[in-house]
């Protein structure tokens, strides 16, 4: 199945809540889910109470559409997570915190994770002095990520700064916005990752 190319917003009002996938709009009295806080479509007011597998199926739809990740992505990073050391949940959620387009969201160079996945694929950043172009680029502790020389004036990266307003930058980064680069100081721990998922209930869909 490819790419959800749909109005984005939906997304959000089907999950009954902001999942902030479009930046500043986000924050604008012109979100949907402050205006329409209940599913799309003709049976969106009425529908039944969601039983336990509905429940979890719409935890892990959640985390997928914020971090813009296929199904079968998702469940190649739940496999590695139950595979790895520590809690499957929060295993989960740090590799999906740790992928680039996510970091490049988080250190306030893009206004949105789609923003963010669009530069990094269109060749704009460096991971430790070389050009990666691949989203899903998964960054260590120690990794250094700047803008290419030719991509620092980029307005989108300025504006996106510029306009950071509410959003905090996590602690396990370190950026320093006139160099255009941030390094990631640390992996993320679950009380750092702030994202409206409950990570338990997609480990129990999966784990069925
Ligand atoms: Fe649209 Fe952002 Fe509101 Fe979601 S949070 S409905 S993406 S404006």
């Amino acid at each position: 199945m490819g790419r959800y190319l749909g109005p984005v917003c939906k997304l959000c009002r089907r999950e009954k809540q902001k999942l902030f996938l479009k930046g500043q709009k986000c924050m604008s009295p012109s979100c949907p889910v402050d205006r329409r806080p209940y599913p799309p479509g003709e049976h969106g007011r009425g529908r039944a109470k969601d039983s336990e597998y509905m429940l979890q199926l719409r935890e892990k739809q959640k985390a997928r559409r914020i971090y813009g990740v296929f199904e079968k992505q998702f469940r190649n990073y739940y496999q590695s997570a139950s595979q790895a050391k520590g809690v499957t949940g929060d295993n989960l959620l740090r590799m999906l915190e740790l992928r680039l387009d996510n970091v490049v969201f988080r250190s306030g160079f893009a206004e949105s994770r789609s923003q963010a996945r669009q530069l990094v694929r269109h060749g704009h950043f460096t991971v430790n002095g070389r050009k990666v172009t691949i989203p899903s680029y998964s960054l260590k502790m120690g990794d250094e990520v700047a803008l290419r020389e030719k991509s620092k004036e980029s307005i989108v990266v300025r504006h996106s700064i510029e306009t950071l307003g509410e959003r905090l930058v996590p602690a396990w980064l370190e950026v320093d916005n006139d160099a255009r680069k941030f390094r990631v100081l640390r992996a993320p721990e679950r009380s750092q990752i702030e994202i409206p998922v409950e990570e338990q209930l997609i480990v129990e869909l999966y784990s069925k």
